[in-house]
């Protein structure tokens, strides 16, 4: 027997008009090129909105048409996000930071019709416009005081095109698994590799994640999304905090500020702010140096890569903030983990509780997560046991665009093969120890280059640290510990190697360290372990 429940599609299109009849008076405040203090409202926001989906429709578009945005967090980016899906057109967010290549490559591939961007974009699409003429124009984002010169062809002005519409627009009700939008993964091997979502992913993933033991999203949060919009839709939170009606700062091209960012959180009274770890080191140097508290912050979600310890502690013990660390992906939309304290474990000491902090986190209801050997067996829950890590979930990616069935990172029965390597213990708390790439074997056990690159990086005198596994002649692969020091500091081969005593087993120390100015990094700010290996393929370990 059926139940008798309405079916009511998941639309995109639904948060905007939610947030507008319920929160509509909340603020939206934005750093610009073009104005450093924009502020609107939700109301504001979303009759602009429909006024650029009336725009689009006027465009000979087609519904599923690619429309790509190239741009900083701000306003008119959070218009495009609504403007774009709810019509019924999917929203490509570039990554402005890939190789002139890359973004060829992915513009082509996505056959995007117009590009949406900044001003400050507009060189660097320039640059390629011979090569992606797939693309019929380009709509700059700003007002005709602040147009660029452009050899560009087709170019329209935001503000102008947008100022001549109607600010009311019937939502078209699409199907919920139309795709709504599109983003590339940065694409560390091969070609970036496309991951589609969809109305219903987006919504089910902004549900699960404002609950109270993941990003514990309220109207009473002031939300700062340092996690750029044109990178997996900046964790879900275009979408979370509107459908929560949180207050929302967007940084501009401020991204990487530490002065700006602090200042802004202070000033705006920002109680939850999203960022990755080398982000907040820009963010905590700052603070230090210029004697700043972070005063109205209460909690901080860091993920992208691994959190050090001595992050978490800097951010508990100077400035009373909780961080909550986040793993997921691309192709999880991304969220799969947070890390949050759960019932039964509140007698934990306090160096226990920052232990527990340096791991991923619980699976957030919605994510199915296992961890395989390398014959697909499965491992258990108990903290020790690491394989590969397989999820599976509504907002899990189930393929790649245009690559159906050709991309194998799909297990046979229907789980998605994350890359990375990790233990889950008995409470549910999963740690990352490396991508599979990235794991060392030696002599027959595996040795986990993150936990490595973490103790280092809680060495004050370490600003960034990577370990890669070289070959070996007698274990296979031994560990090399390749450190950027941290300005004006200094630490020698013999201190950092003894740094490692009492923290990971004897037979995990590195073999050796090498001092290097800088690391390679991919567009997304991960270290380029590939590169870094081909860097120090001719290394060999001193005997
Ligand atoms: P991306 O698709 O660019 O968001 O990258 C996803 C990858 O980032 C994951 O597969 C992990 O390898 C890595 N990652 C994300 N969050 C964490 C975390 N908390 N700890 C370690 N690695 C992480």
């Amino acid at each position: 027997m059926q139940g008798l429940m309405m079916d009511a599609p998941l639309l995109i299109s639904s948060l905007a008009e939610h947030a507008a009849k319920n929160h509509g008076d909340r603020e939206i405040m934005s750093i610009t090129v073009d104005n450093p203090q924009h502020r609107y409202t939700f109301k504001d926001c979303f009759s602009r909105v429909k006024q650029l989906a009336n725009a689009l429709d006027k465009m000979g578009l087609e519904h599923g048409d690619r429309i790509a945005t190239m741009a900083w967090n701000d306003y008119r980016h959070l218009e495009c996000y609504y403007g774009i899906s709810g019509a019924g057109y999917i929203c490509h967010t570039i990554n402005p930071r890939l190789f002139p290549e890359q973004l060829i490559f992915i513009i082509n591939h996505a056959e995007d019709r117009w590009i949406l961007t900044d001003v400050m974009f507009v060189p660097l699409l320039e640059a390629i416009a011979d090569k992606i003429v797939g693309v019929e124009g380009f709509i700059v984002m700003t007002d005709e005081a602040h147009m660029p010169e452009t050899a560009l062809k087709n170019v329209l002005c935001y503000e102008t095109l947008i100022a001549k519409e109607a600010s009311d627009y019937d939502w078209p009700e699409l199907d919920e698994r139309s795709a709504s939008a599109l983003c590339y993964t940065s694409g560390t091997t091969g070609d970036p590799k496309g991951v589609l979502y969809d109305h219903r992913s987006t919504i089910l993933h902004a549900y699960a994640s404002v609950v109270p033991d993941a990003l514990n999203m309220s109207s009473q949060d002031c939300v700062l999304p340092v996690v750029p919009l044109f990178h997996v839709n900046s964790w879900g939170t275009p979408y979370s905090a509107v459908m929560v009606g949180a207050k929302i700062v967007y940084p501009g091209p401020k991204m990487g500020d530490g002065e700006t960012l602090c200042d802004l959180m202070n000033a705006e009274e920002v109680t939850l702010a999203l960022g990755v770890p080398t982000v907040w080191l820009a963010l905590l140097q700052y603070t230090e140096k210029a004697g700043k508290r972070l005063e109205s912050l209460q909690r901080t979600v860091i993920g992208g890569a691994a959190v050090t310890r001595s992050m978490i502690k800097e951010f508990r013990d100077k400035h009373d903030v909780e961080v909550r660390q986040g793993w997921g992906m691309t192709e999880m939309s991304p969220l799969g983990t947070c890390n949050s304290i759960k019932a039964g474990l509140e007698s934990l000491s306090d160096d226990e509780r920052l232990d527990l902090a340096t791991k991923a986190g619980r699976g957030l209801f919605g994510v199915q997560m296992r961890i395989v050997d390398d014959d697909g067996n499965k491992l258990p829950w108990d903290g020790e046991a690491y394989g590969a890590l397989q999820v599976r979930g509504p907002w899990v990616c189930s393929d790649y665009f245009k690559l159906e069935g050709s991309a194998g990172a799909h297990t046979d029965d229907g789980w998605f093969d994350t890359g990375d390597v990790a233990t889950i213990d008995a409470e549910g708390y999963m740690a990352i120890t490396d991508r599979t790439k990235d794991v060392i074997k030696s002599g027959g056990e595996w040795i986990s280059s993150i936990e490595l690159e973490n103790v280092a990086m809680d060495h004050p005198a370490v600003a960034e640290a990577a370990v890669i596994g070289l070959a070996h002649p007698k274990w296979t692969e031994r560990p090399l510990l390749v450190v950027v020091k941290a300005e004006g500091q200094d630490v020698g081969k013999e201190e950092m190697l003894a740094w490692y005593q009492g923290k990971v087993a004897t037979w995990c120390v590195p073999n050796d360290v090498v001092y290097v100015d800088e690391l390679p990094h991919t567009a997304t700010g991960k270290v380029k372990k590939i590169e870094l290996r081909r860097q120090f393929a001719d290394y060999q370990f001193p005997n």
